[in-house]
């Protein structure tokens, strides 16, 4: 095939892939079917399965260039129902959000922000948290306050989004694109 026809159909399909309403909460990425995780909305779960099997989380650089102060953190292992990231136990939703703080501070001191798409408004299937700069003026009145990474709440298919407060951590939950409170 001639490349410019190539190239034709790949930015036909990727055009595509944007106009599709974006909701993962009928995900089927299967890690062990090779061909379902070349779907576009499977590749972090792709990803995840190229890490270690014994990492229960792992960072990753925002790859789109226009989000050039972005990370990312996944768990490593995919849970049912959607990919949310509900499916972590107790233990590991602690050192998930722990972990995240930590990268958060260590790249942007007191003024990180965590923030989790809503299931129904992301394209990715894999449960992903964005960690980068709160930025300024964001601040709503519909938060609520926990002491620790153990006691921020499971948001279901909502997005949610945390930053710190004092010695606290802000919750701001049943939102639905959340990662707009992050600096690009
Ligand atoms: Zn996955
Ligand atoms: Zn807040």
């Amino acid at each position: 095939m001639p490349s410019p026809v190539r190239f034709a159909i790949l930015l036909g399909a990727l055009l595509l892939a944007r106009a599709l309403p974006a909701d993962v909460t009928g995900c089927a990425c299967d890690p062990f079917d090779a061909a379902a995780l070349k779907r576009f909305e499977c590749s972090l779960c792709a990803v995840a399965e190229q890490q270690p099997k014994d990492a229960p989380y792992f960072f990753l650089k925002d790859n789109n260039p226009v989000k050039a102060n972005r990370w990312l953190i996944l768990p490593r292992k995919h849970y049912p129902g959607g990919y949310s990231i509900d499916g972590l136990s107790d233990a590991e939703w602690t050192a998930f959000w722990n972990a995240a703080i930590r990268k958060g501070r260590e790249l942007w001191g007191d003024g990180w922000g965590l923030a989790y798409n809503g299931m129904r408004q992301r394209r990715q299937c894999h449960g992903h948290v964005h960690i980068g700069r709160l930025l300024n003026g964001v601040e709503r009145e519909n938060y609520i306050v926990v002491r620790d990474a153990s006691r921020i709440p499971r948001p279901g298919t909502a997005g949610m989004w945390v930053h710190p407060a004092g010695n606290r951590l802000h919750v701001h939950m049943g939102e639905g694109i959340t990662e707009t409170v992050l600096l690009r």
